[in-house]
């Protein structure tokens, strides 16, 4: 049942739910996120403090100016080679993007190796991305997804993806009495509103579930998985293999697989109903770091340990470039400075909840920050 306040997306989505059954959350978030004219990251840009979230990048220019130090020495450990693809999955409004390539443009050879390629469905982010980089005068390209990116022969690619797994669709499994039962959004009966609602449980279900983790399921226990984020891992691996190269991924997630229900929606900075505002609401789900390298190392390509973004930003030297900012700010900057740093590596902030794994080609160096090799 549609009512007249309901949003053009949320009145589609309850049509679609009335003429074919429940959906499934990935079904769900795709609508909501990603709908050709009313999703979320279609229509407008999310970020910042007037926005409904804040990401590192936008916390400090020295999360990107790190990772564009780490892309470089990527690049010199593979021999500084004429030609390298830094291709950014996700990369919001371009200033992690255009930190890093303002902190290598004066690293010898890089600036003529440099094509960066943008994996980016947003029109509107698109454009930002184009406004942020400008100034560096290096070519770039976009692309809807990360295959439709070409190969050149000996062109390899360094692979960055902050926030990006996040943003794909998922889905969750519970575990029933005798199996599994897929959680799905459907209508309520009563009101007509969107409401979760369970699927049957059958083999089929069942077979979806990793059989290491069905083992150690109880009742009540939810799986989610993320396909698309699996099949981009693989894409990754081959091209990583093929060409050589290395991948960063930073993400809100868990280092091994867990049971949970980690689907959330943030607006105006703020937790809010995952059903309620479609297209208005950031929706995402935490990243299975484990099932990721797992894909990864399927595909051939190597897999350092999952770090924590703190631990993985005090390596890259974070306290000594916020030290050295200070050195030329005035108080109130180094205030700012520090509250950035403390939000950025902190445990209580996004110092431990956030994740990093780093890939390489088989035969590639291991890139800076790789410990305790995991596959
Ligand atoms: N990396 C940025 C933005 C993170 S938000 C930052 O840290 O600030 C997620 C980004 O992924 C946005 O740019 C969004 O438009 C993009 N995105 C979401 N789903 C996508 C998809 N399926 N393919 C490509 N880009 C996608």
């Amino acid at each position: 049942m549609t009512s007249e306040t309901d949003s053009p997306l949320l009145a589609h989505i309850k049509r679609r739910i009335n003429v074919s059954g429940p959906i499934t959350i990935a079904d769900f978030m795709t609508e909501a996120l990603a709908h050709p004219e009313h999703g979320y990251y279609r229509k407008q840009d999310p970020f910042g403090r007037a926005g409904d979230f804040i990401t590192a990048p936008e916390v400090s220019q020295m999360f990107g100016e790190l990772i564009g130090l780490w892309a470089a020495v990527t690049w010199q450990q593979m021999g500084s080679p004429p030609k390298i693809d830094l291709i950014e999955l996700g990369p919001g409004r371009g200033t992690l993007m255009s930190d890093a390539l303002r902190a290598v443009r004066n690293v010898p050879g890089i600036g003529d190796a440099l094509t960066v390629r943008f994996v980016e469905t947003s029109p509107v982010l698109r454009t930002h991305q184009q406004t942020s980089i400008m100034a560096y005068g290096i070519p770039a390209t976009w692309h809807e997804t990360f295959d439709d990116i070409p190969t050149r022969a000996n062109v390899p690619a360094i692979v960055i993806g902050n926030e990006f797994f996040d943003a794909l669709p998922i889905r969750q499994f519970e575990r029933g009495e005798k199996g599994w039962a897929e959680r799905l959004v459907g209508l309520d009966a009563k009101t007509g509103e969107l409401g979760f609602v369970r699927g049957a449980e059958t083999p089929i279900t069942d077979a979806l579930i990793p059989a290491t983790m069905r083992g150690a399921a109880k009742k009540g226990d939810i799986f989610e998985s993320c396909a698309p984020a699996i099949a981009i891992a693989d894409q990754i691996a081959r091209r990583l293999n093929e060409t050589g190269g290395g991948a960063l991924f930073i993400d809100y997630g868990h280092p091994g697989s867990a049971f949970g229900d980690t689907f959330q929606a943030l607006k105006g900075h703020e937790y809010h109903p995952v059903l309620s505002d479609p297209g208005d609401a950031d929706l995402t789900a935490h990243v299975d770091f484990a099932a990721i390298g797992r894909a990864m190392n399927e595909a051939g390509a190597r897999t350092g340990a999952v770090l924590t973004q703190g631990t993985f930003l005090r390596m890259l030297g974070i306290e000594q470039r916020a030290e050295h900012l200070k050195t030329s700010a005035d108080d109130a900057q180094k205030t700012a400075i520090d509250q950035a740093l403390s939000r950025l590596i902190d445990a209580d902030q996004m110092g431990t909840l956030f994740k990093v794994l780093i890939a390489y080609g088989r035969d590639t160096t291991p890139p800076p920050c790789v410990s305790g090799v995991a596959g």
